[in-house]
């Protein structure tokens, strides 16, 4: 029977274990007040960034976060690296950045702190998922681009997932693209740079930024002032708010998103369908659903109106979840710009700090490569070509 949702915080959250979630809280006692680099922000964006630094020898690395590490939208999510789905309305070069992160995963995923439950399930996308032109046109130009596509249709489809609603007839399936639970990675990253002694703190909120003759200099937090020889900030859709007192605007906004967890049930089905919202069954047996894209501001109030829209796209794709109780729901703000791809770009006019942020609904995907590109551009001086299109000034 289906129930009112009761349990407002992500499953994620649910299903950690007490000891995992003190990892993600290390506390702020003795700072280092002038590391060689400090990141704002401890989402899965910022753990990332300071991996990758960490492993390029950038020095002494110190990342801080107001709240505990992947408070924000990096705890709020589907777990979804659906590269396969990224659609050819965006550069090419960018899809082949999220096949890039995606593998990137599935190599952290052999290493010995790695333990968030990567699997390579494949994703199926099915209407009302969007397509830029008629699905089988659309899955054609895919195969032609190499892109690892293939048209299911009619008893194939049936095959591939039995729990799809009779009226759904087509879907577009990427067999490489994988899972993971995203809280976990936040944990495994978080012990990952415990190790290599990159400095976490929590409960550090970054007030101001003040600096001089094209440098940051100061950054004043509520514990204390430090002066970073490098700065990024990875604080996700409020970054606008920090840098709006330099002079800098960045057409970052929140994009808020509900999403519902069932029951533990028996397995309904196993494939991971995208049909305007995502469905995934975990191993737990929980169904995940959702989630809403919906522009209303930093505001993370649970709607019952947003409930339904999720069910009813839930139900509609697989009808097998019809009776089933949904007793978990949570929000979460996903950074969004203009044109649905990050800002991964050094300041203007200011020499030594940078911004990766507004992944909106790819961050968890994009975040290995996001550290990557970053990552390689601080400790060499040169940034890659492929960080043009990611740049603050092509939104004029
Ligand atoms: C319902 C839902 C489903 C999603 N599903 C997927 C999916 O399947 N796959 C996928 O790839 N992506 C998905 N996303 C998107 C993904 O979660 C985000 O793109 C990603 O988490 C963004 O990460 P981030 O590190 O940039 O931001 P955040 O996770 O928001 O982290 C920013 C951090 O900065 C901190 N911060 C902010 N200001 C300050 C300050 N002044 N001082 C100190 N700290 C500060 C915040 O507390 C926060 O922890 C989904 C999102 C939602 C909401």
């Amino acid at each position: 029977m289906a129930t009112d949702p009761m349990i407002q915080r992500p499953i994620w959250e649910t299903l950690l274990e007490s000891a995992q979630r003190q990892e993600l809280i290390p506390g702020h006692e003795g700072l280092p007040s002038r590391p060689d680099v400090l990141v704002v922000g401890g989402g899965i964006v910022g753990l990332s960034i300071a991996l990758e630094l960490s492993r390029r020898g950038a020095g002494q690395v110190l990342l801080v976060e107001q709240d505990e590490l992947a408070a924000g939208a990096s705890r709020a999510n589907g777990g979804g690296l659906f590269a396969g789905q990224m659609r050819s309305t965006f550069p090419t070069a960018f899809r082949a950045l999220g096949v890039e992160s995606r593998e990137m995963f599935a190599a952290w995923a052999e290493e010995d702190w790695a333990d968030f439950d990567w699997h390579r399930g494949g994703s199926l996308a099915v209407p009302p998922d969007e397509f830029p032109c008629p699905l089988s046109e659309y899955a054609a130009a895919e195969q032609a681009a190499g892109r690892g596509a293939e048209l299911i249709t009619g008893s194939a489809l049936r095959e591939c997932e039995p729990a799809l609603a009779e009226s759904v007839e087509a879907g577009l399936y990427y067999a490489e693209d994988a899972t993971v639970n995203p809280l976990r990675l936040a944990v495994g990253l978080t012990r990952e740079l415990t190790r290599r002694e990159v400095r976490l703190a929590t409960g550090v909120h970054v007030a101001r930024l003040q600096g001089a003759a094209g440098k940051i200099e100061t950054v004043e937090t509520t514990a204390g002032t430090i002066c970073p020889g490098q700065l990024i900030l990875t604080t996700g859709w409020s970054a606008a708010k920090l840098l709006m007192p330099l002079g800098i605007e960045v057409p970052l906004a929140p994009a808020k998103g509900q999403a519902l967890a069932s029951v533990p049930l028996p397995p309904l089905f196993g494939q991971n369908v995208m049909s305007g919202q995502l469905q995934r069954q975990l191993p737990t047996g929980h169904v995940i659903a959702g989630g809403t894209v919906e522009y209303v501001g930093p505001d993370r109030e649970i709607t019952t109106a947003a409930t339904q829209r999720v069910l009813e796209l839930a139900r509609q794709a697989i009808p097998a979840l019809a009776d089933v109780a949904f007793p978990h729901v949570w929000t979460g703000l996903r950074p969004h710009t203009p044109d649905g791809m990050p800002i991964i770009d050094r300041l203007p006019s200011w020499d030594n700090a940078y911004l990766a942020a507004g992944h909106f609904t790819k961050g968890v995907l994009l975040a290995p490569v996001t550290g990557r590109l970053l990552a390689e551009w601080l400790v060499t001086g040169r940034p890659s070509a492929a960080l043009e299109m990611f740049s603050l000034a092509r939104f004029g």
